[in-house]
């Protein structure tokens, strides 16, 4: 079962996790009109009193962002705020995810961003692997992703995970573990809830932001840091065939960290990825903040002065 760390973040206090709840006629329910924040904090093991936030400022930017494309305002400094007061409160000693939500709190119908309240909550949930670190098989969706002209694509807008939910439980059903999504131009988007990335003779490539993908932080990180480690990196339109003959295929995100991709349809990919375990090893390093070398990617948070 879910395990919720005991208190919420929730009309602008503390309150005990039970009591963060919300009527049935919440506007955002009916009518998606939401966006929410994902990130893993993980209690510091050389430190009890201090928790690390994997670049909490890029996070804290993107859910303003999406606030933004809601018409609405959520400052960063607010973000981090509340972050802070939330973990205080509830000095989680295992890794945990938090999910922070900006939403349209008002009671009643029409869909509109304009004249109606907002709100904005954090909850907390304890998250092992969301996806097998050994590898997942993959079906190419037959629904296709958005696109930024008819839904904002830089946010992380509720709504538009109908696609996501839809994509995911039909990979299940047809006995995959998760959808690849190619976009309205037919090229390669991302996975449900993870970027893509492939690697083709030593060359680490990934859809670009024109792709109707998600600007995840996790991407944008093993981006830099492959460059970082002279790794060549391209971000272009990639063709479905391409996954097909790739040398490694992987997906990258909040929740799923780097999972590698063992299987594409019926087709099995090659079990050796040297290129993504390098970019995964390093990951694991900086997240649990042992690499000196990118301590600016993270936040430690004091849990008392
Ligand atoms: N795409 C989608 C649709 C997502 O929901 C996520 C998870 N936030 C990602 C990609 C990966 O983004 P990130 O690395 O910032 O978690």
């Amino acid at each position: 079962m879910h395990q919720f760390l005991p208190f919420a973040w929730f009309g602008g206090q503390i309150v005990p996790f039970p009591e963060a709840t919300l009527s049935v006629a919440t506007h955002a329910l009916h009518y998606g009109t939401g966006a929410f924040g994902g990130m893993r904090a993980l209690p510091n093991p050389a430190d009890a009193n201090e928790i690390l936030l994997f670049r909490a400022d890029r996070h804290a930017r993107r859910l303003s962002q999406s606030a933004r494309l809601l018409l609405t305002e959520l400052s960063e400094q607010r973000i981090h705020e509340s972050i802070r007061l939330f973990l205080q409160a509830n000095r989680p000693t295992t890794p945990v995810y938090l999910r922070p939500f900006v939403y349209t709190s008002d009671l009643g119908i029409a869909p509109r961003l304009h004249d109606i309240q907002t709100d904005f909550l954090i909850y907390g949930i304890e998250l092992g692997d969301y996806l097998s670190p050994d590898g997942v098989s993959c079906r190419i969706s037959s629904w296709t992703r958005q696109e930024d002209r008819s839904l904002p694509l830089r946010g992380k807008i509720s709504g538009a995970y109908i696609t996501s939910s839809l994509a995911k439980t039909e990979a299940f059903k047809s006995g995959f573990d998760e959808a690849l999504l190619l976009n309205s131009r037919g090229k390669v988007s991302e996975a449900s809830g993870m970027n893509l990335f492939m690697v083709r003779d030593g060359v680490l490539i990934t859809p670009g932001v024109d792709q109707d993908i998600l600007e995840g932080i996790t991407r944008a990180s093993v981006l830099e840091l492959a460059r970082d480690l002279g790794i060549p990196t391209l971000e272009r339109a990639v063709d479905k065939t391409e996954l097909f003959v790739a040398d490694e295929v992987f997906l990258t995100g909040t929740a799923a960290r780097v999972t590698p991709v063992r299987r594409i349809e019926s087709t099995d990919l090659a079990t050796d990825r040297p290129v993504m375990e390098r970019l995964r090893d390093r990951l694991t390093a900086i997240t649990e903040g042992r690499d000196s070398a990118y301590d600016h990617w993270v936040t430690r948070v004091r849990l008392s002065d």
